[in-house]
């Protein structure tokens, strides 16, 4: 394993770290521009599709669902044959082929490299979030902190993209988009290849030696049975989390452009630069969130996963409580606009919320996945993830007839029951993980 550290984190956290950044960059780059461009005009300087909001809106969700769903998939590849290490090299190289041919334009290619960049993000995400796991030995309390570090590697990516893709596309020319997209993965690329004496002995294939080719073969035994499970209730808790927090970039985003009043100090920010909030809150707040988490474990005070996913989830119901003020001082106080800070402060508590759970569920599943199917659950995490996004939509199709004080309403209750609810089994939730969590260093 290797043993040369940064900030006492192994060095190749920070490969991963990096390679990772740009596969986001791409990833929320091209979500950035797609329904732009698919909607603009197909006459003028910066020509695009022409297509209707709604069969833009309907490409943008299967995009979103099946760039998570090809997890599976892609977890599989990993787990049967190449390993996490070379099936993350072929998703970088595929995702790279397709932004490529995105540049081109034509219908032909635009299908192509959409299909390109879905496959390659399916090869790529699960594996290398499983590989970060793989630096650290069993019991390593270092653990979760790396993989918070890895989040925020995860979020300059999400930060930059939409501003620097979204510029190029938007204002020049959308294939320089999409383009721009590709270089930084190719520079992700070259940062993984030369890194690779830092991932010495991590996400090999099961098939590499005749020990891990047996273990492949073996069924599960209760205990990795029953650790499945929880790693599975898990799942649940998370598509709750994601329902909640994904409304930003579609209802929120709507809310925010046509409800709140957006102008500071006579500047009016445009809707589309608070999907920038959530990663900015994520760079700036990653560390002390870790660190508290740390400084609590050390206290000796309750830190399992579950725990912090169940406070997750209360901390996003306080974070619509938040919403459901701006809501308020429009339908009832009759306002013409609900004011920022609410947004503000209700990004924040789901950011809060996020740091709770999103990391620690990556790190979680390093850890209690049975060997054989590490990145299996890994992609299946993912998938879930995707469908989350999906139920996301949904209540935000609900809030347009029920009205946005309603629904916030509904997600905040939701949300305080359900992570109320999970505090209560937490301690049985924890004895099926069979000290999975504990530290033994
Ligand atoms: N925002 C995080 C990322 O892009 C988490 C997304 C997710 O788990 N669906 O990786």
């Amino acid at each position: 394993m290797e043993q040369n550290t940064i900030f006492g984190h192994p060095k190749g956290l920070f490969v991963l770290f990096f390679t990772e950044l740009w596969e986001r960059f791409s990833f929320y780059g091209m979500r950035a521009i797609l329904v732009l461009y698919l909607t603009a005009e197909t006459l003028g300087d910066n020509p695009g599709l022409g297509w209707s909001n709604e069969s833009a809106l309907q490409l943008y969700g299967w995009y979103g669902m099946l760039v998570y769903m090809m997890s599976i998939p892609g977890g599989l590849l990993a787990d049967r044959w190449l390993g996490q290490k070379k099936s993350v090299l072929v998703g970088g190289v595929l995702i790279i082929i397709g932004q490529f041919i995105l540049a081109v334009d034509s219908l032909v290619t635009f299908y192509a490299g959409l299909a390109l960049i879905i496959s390659g993000v399916g090869a790529l995400k699960p594996n290398i979030s499983t590989m970060v796991g793989g630096l650290y030995k069993k019991g390593d309390i270092k653990r979760d902190a790396g993989f918070t570090i890895f989040y925020i590697g995860i979020n300059i990516g999400a930060f930059s993209a939409p501003l620097l893709v979204g510029y190029f596309g938007e204002v020049v020319d959308w294939h320089l988009g999409f383009s721009l997209a590709g270089f930084g993965m190719i520079l992700g690329q070259i940062v993984y290849v030369f890194g690779q004496k830092h991932l010495t002995g991590i996400g090999d294939s099961h098939k590499s030696t005749p020990e891990s080719a047996a273990l492949m073969k073996q069924p599960l035994t209760k205990i990795e049975k029953d650790r499945t499970i929880v790693l599975l209730l898990s799942f649940l808790i998370m598509i709750v989390f994601w329902g909640a927090y994904e409304q930003a970039g579609g209802f929120m985003n709507l809310y925010a452009k046509q409800t709140v009043d957006r102008v500071v100090f006579g500047f009016e920010i445009p809707a589309s630069f608070l999907q920038s909030l959530h990663a900015f809150y994520v760079i700036i707040l990653g560390a002390p969130m870790a660190a508290f988490w740390l400084w609590w474990k050390k206290k000796g005070k309750e830190s399992s996963a579950i725990f912090k996913m169940a406070i997750g989830t209360i901390v996003m119901g306080f974070g619509f409580m938040a919403l459901m003020g701006a809501a308020y001082e429009v339908s009832v106080l009759a306002l013409e606009k609900a004011s920022l800070y609410w947004l503000l402060l209700s990004y924040l508590l789901h950011v809060v919320g996020e740091l709770s759970s999103s990391p620690v569920a990556l790190s979680f599943i390093t850890k209690l996945a049975p060997a054989k199917y590490a990145s299996f659950m890994m992609g299946a995490y993912f998938a879930i993830t995707g469908l989350g996004n999906k139920v996301a939509g949904w209540i935000g199709e609900a809030a347009e007839s029920a009205g946005a004080l309603e629904v916030f309403t509904g997600v905040t209750m939701f949300c305080l029951a359900f992570g109320l609810l999970l505090l209560v089994f937490v301690k049985r939730l924890k004895a099926l993980t069979h000290g999975a969590e504990d530290d033994i260093s």
